[in-house]
């Protein structure tokens, strides 16, 4: 583990001082984690990191290398969501692997279905991987969720901000199945009030059924390409 004195540096550069106690507490657990479990922790002092396929991010956990990645340059209630959510990514991948992986393999080939050049190949195989990656997602959500309620820092990340956030990530990826494009670069769906503040905020949900209302919010907000 690190030393105090090391602790208290890196915990004035992260932001955390004036925050709930609850911050420090969650922090710690994540260190001692990352420790047991041999995963290096990465706070990068930028306002994006590279998770090694050249596309900025504002966080990451990489299975391979074992390594949770977050992009701190920005208040802490922008990056310590994002940190919590790719942690809870780690934690999956330690109580799971071959779920976690075959998660991972799930995306890989919905986006070569997606993006194939060649000829349009059928939709229906995909289903399966489709249903996979929004499983593994709301399962990090709702692992997410439960930290902030635990550690009682809804101060730092608003629940119910995030479990609509989380919604309008879980819906496009039902969306994504049925338009075969992903959203351009810097309109998420959780970026965008018009689509985020129209979900609902149970995360626990079908998101393969996707109800018409928020269908029609999709078609009205997204930009994919
Ligand atoms: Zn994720």
């Amino acid at each position: 583990m690190q030393k105090a004195s090391q602790k208290k540096i890196e915990d004035s550069l992260l932001g955390v001082h004036g925050h709930p106690s609850g911050v420090r507490a969650l922090l710690d657990y994540v260190r001692s984690f990352c420790f047991d479990y041999d995963i290096r922790l990465k706070f990068s002092r930028t306002l994006s990191v590279d998770s090694g396929d050249g596309v900025p991010c504002n966080g990451y956990f990489d299975p391979e290398d074992k390594v949770l990645a977050v992009a701190i340059r920005k208040d802490i209630s922008d990056w310590f969501p994002i940190f919590l959510h790719e942690f809870c990514h780690a934690k999956q991948f330690v109580d799971d692997p071959k779920w976690f992986f075959a998660g991972c393999d799930a995306e890989a080939r919905i986006f070569e279905w997606a993006y194939s050049r060649v000829v349009v190949p059928p939709k229906r195989p995909i289903r399966k991987y489709v249903k996979l990656c929004i499983d593994l997602e709301k399962d990090c959500e709702i692992r997410t969720l439960a930290l902030v309620n635990k550690f009682d820092i809804a101060s730092v990340v608003p629940v119910e901000e995030y479990a609509k956030k989380a919604n309008a990530y879980l819906f496009f990826w039902r969306y994504f199945y049925d338009v075969r494009k992903w959203y351009k670069k810097g309109k998420a769906p959780y970026a965008l009030e018009d689509v985020w503040t129209a979900m609902p905020v149970d995360v626990a949900i079908d998101h393969m059924r996707m109800p018409p209302d928020i269908r029609k919010v999709f078609e009205a907000h997204m930009v994919v390409g």
